[in-house]
């Protein structure tokens, strides 16, 4: 009899762990959704070029402050995030005859060689009219992912930023050539007073960090 009442308990005691165990792994999984995902943000351009510019202003700066920003908003989630660069340089050697080829394919060799699950590259716009705003997304069709994200991104870039501009496609070399599913993102014009004003604030950077953190665990979550 002692011994039942004392099994009893034991399986009573199993059970509140059971549940405790249930309730910490949910806490985890909501707290820090991107857990183990293996995310590039890659920072355009860098070194010898300063992508688009505006006066002393230059594209491969902005871009890394706000991947910096972003970087930091995807480890909060609980992502492994590696960026193509951390200060200003761009990733071509001496030997490179090509050397904005050579750039962007070791770019590509980064994503495959830490088995990216997702790149985010950063870039900002130009346009010769100034009244041309709004942050963009552009994808290539190499896989089906590569849509469904960006149009995921693009729509809350919609809803959050109020952006008028629509999800497009991109040819460019770096995108189709590889099949890591990804992205480019145009934050917006540099050549847009107002967004080039915006785009050098801390706050907008992190308000567009987190649009991006938002729509990648929505994207992983299905
Ligand atoms: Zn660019």
């Amino acid at each position: 009899m002692v011994s039942r009442t004392k099994y009893t308990f034991l399986i009573f005691i199993l059970f509140i762990l059971g549940l405790f165990c249930l309730g910490k792994v949910n806490a985890i999984t909501n707290e820090l959704p991107l857990l183990g995902r293996v995310i590039f943000v890659d920072p355009g351009h860098g070194g010898r070029d300063p992508g688009t510019t505006y006066g002393k202003i230059m594209e491969k700066d902005i871009v890394l402050e706000i991947s910096k920003v972003l970087r930091d908003e995807l480890m909060k989630k609980g992502a492994i995030v590696y960026m193509t660069r951390e200060t200003d340089e761009d990733l071509s050697s001496k030997w490179d005859v090509r050397k904005k080829r050579g750039d962007l394919y070791r770019r590509i060799l980064m994503y495959k060689k830490y088995q990216a699950e997702l790149y985010l590259s950063i870039h900002i716009n130009y346009y010769s009219n100034s009244s041309e705003s709004g942050a963009e997304v552009l994808y290539n069709p190499i896989n089906s992912e590569n849509k469904i994200f960006g149009k995921l991104l693009m729509d809350n870039f919609k809803t959050s930023l109020g952006s008028k501009r629509k999800l497009k496609q991109t040819d460019l070399y770096m995108y189709k050539n590889t099949t890591v599913p990804g992205v480019l993102i145009e934050c917006g014009f540099l050549s847009n007073p107002n967004e080039r004003y915006l785009m050098q604030k801390k706050d907008y950077q992190k308000k567009l960090s987190q649009i991006i953190t938002d729509s990648v665990v929505t994207y992983f979550n299905n």
